[in-house]
């Protein structure tokens, strides 16, 4: 079977708004492509004393709003159309979080589990030699992403600030707090998705206190979610699933012994008290909040007829197909988008661009309350859209953020 190439999901999805925003011919054109790629070879010597040549690539989709940011992938299966089609969605996504912003994305082929991390520095910081020209604190901005992590960052905020030859820690975001990482980095995805959730909630007339919550997949995404969603909301998190299977309690579970249990065995799966229950029974279960995170494509137009919770709230990239938002949206549940539901990541990232500039540096109760602020602002703006539209959640999360890339190029005599 022929993979699916997401570049061409991507520009299939720009399609479909610019149909809806009857967008002239011209702006179109300039938005299906990326404004720019960096292709770039990295012979790096290896522990044995041999040479290897790894692909790298940047790409910088759209940078009208401002300098264009996104995380950069180390995975052994990357591609230039994979990379293109993630640089677009970060455009869509700091547009739609109203960032100054613009959107990129960058990625190496390499399978970082096989190599040691003397391997994995020289390859960072060979990455950054080949492309310092084209990035920097107000040029494009640089973030973990698969299989990268805060140490990544940290070698190569270091190699660029070596070339530029003074301290540059806002060249790149997702550092080590000692380094000029943020605060409230490490739950912002999740935290920043639950206040879309609040909001929702809300508009669906539904008790956070009393609701019922399941989660698909425990990482950083689903746990923080799940351990939130108490706190925050005092909701009920019923079922629990990772790669190896799912728990149900209707009684409810406790999100950090969860936690504990899965880090001495390896999986939820067996936790005391609970039944067994397969990831396809989690998303079909009678709760009011259903929360994919932590693959994509897992509701299709075979279970979204069976999903009866209230509310999906996306903070797994791409868990719904198309047909299957079509279904929910006939069937009246409220969908939080993806790239509004995960934004939290990126918004904190921006946060901690703006520290660096600063020099100076929030605790993290300010960082929430900024997060809070931006999140539910994007919520309503999606909704207000949805309702004027009579569209998706989906669609109307591109019709807002495609707008406002529109607009700045029009301001700036692009178009
Ligand atoms: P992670 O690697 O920390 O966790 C992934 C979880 O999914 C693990 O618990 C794993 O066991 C589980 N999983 C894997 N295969 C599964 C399957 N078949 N059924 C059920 N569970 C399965 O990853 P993460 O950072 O939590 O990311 C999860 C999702 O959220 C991804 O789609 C990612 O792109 C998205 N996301 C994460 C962030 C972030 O800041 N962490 C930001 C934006 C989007």
């Amino acid at each position: 079977m022929e993979k699916l190439n997401l570049f061409s999901v991507a520009q299939k999805q720009l399609d479909q708004c610019a149909k809806i925003l009857n967008l002239d011919s011209n702006t179109h054109e300039i938005l299906r492509v990326p404004m720019r790629e960096i292709h770039v070879s990295l012979p790096v010597r290896m522990d044995d004393g041999s040479i290897k040549v790894f692909r790298g690539f940047r790409v910088q989709y759209n940078d009208a709003r401002g300098p264009t940011k996104g995380g950069i992938r180390f995975h052994p299966e990357e591609t230039i159309d994979t990379v293109r089609a993630l640089a677009a969605w970060m455009t869509w996504k700091c547009a739609l979080l109203d960032l100054p912003l613009g959107g990129a994305k960058g990625g190496v082929i390499c399978n970082p589990k096989q190599m040691s991390q003397g391997e994995l520095e020289r390859l960072s910081r060979l990455y950054i030699d080949r492309i310092w020209q084209f990035i920097g604190p107000e040029k494009d901005i640089p973030a973990p992403d698969v299989y990268t992590n805060p140490q990544t960052m940290a070698w190569m905020m270091d190699e660029y600030s070596k070339i530029v030859g003074k301290n540059q820690f806002g060249v790149i975001t997702g550092k080590p707090l000692g380094i000029g990482g943020s605060a409230g980095r490490d739950d912002a995805t999740a935290r920043g998705g639950l206040y879309t959730v609040r909001e929702a909630a809300k508009e669906c007339g539904i008790d956070l206190r009393k609701a019922t919550v399941a989660i698909q997949g425990y990482g950083n995404a689903g746990y923080n979610a799940a351990s939130l969603c108490k706190t925050l909301f005092g909701s009920e998190i019923v079922a629990i699933s990772d790669s190896k299977g799912g728990i149900f309690s209707k009684k409810g579970l406790d999100p950090e012994a969860v936690l504990e249990h899965k880090a001495k065995t390896g999986s939820v799966i067996n936790f005391p008290d609970t039944r067994p229950i397969s990831n396809e029974a989690l998303l079909e279960l009678d709760v009011d909040i259903l929360i994919p995170a932590a693959l994509e494509n897992v509701i299709t137009d075979l279970n979204a007829p069976k999903i009866k919770a209230k509310i999906v709230a996306e903070l797994a990239n791409g868990p719904t197909t198309p047909e299957a938002d079509d279904i929910l949206y006939k069937n009246g549940v409220h969908v939080i988008p993806d790239f509004l539901c995960n934004a939290g990541g990126v918004t904190v990232s921006y946060f901690e661009m703006v520290q660096n500039f600063y020099m100076y540096y929030w605790e993290e109760k300010e960082v929430h309350e900024r997060l809070d602020k931006k999140m539910t602002i994007a919520y309503h703006s999606v909704l207000d859209a949805s309702k004027e539209y009579s569209i998706n959640m989906r669609q109307a999360a591109y019709v807002v953020a495609v707008k406002r890339v529109v607009e700045a190029m029009k301001l700036r005599g692009w178009v």
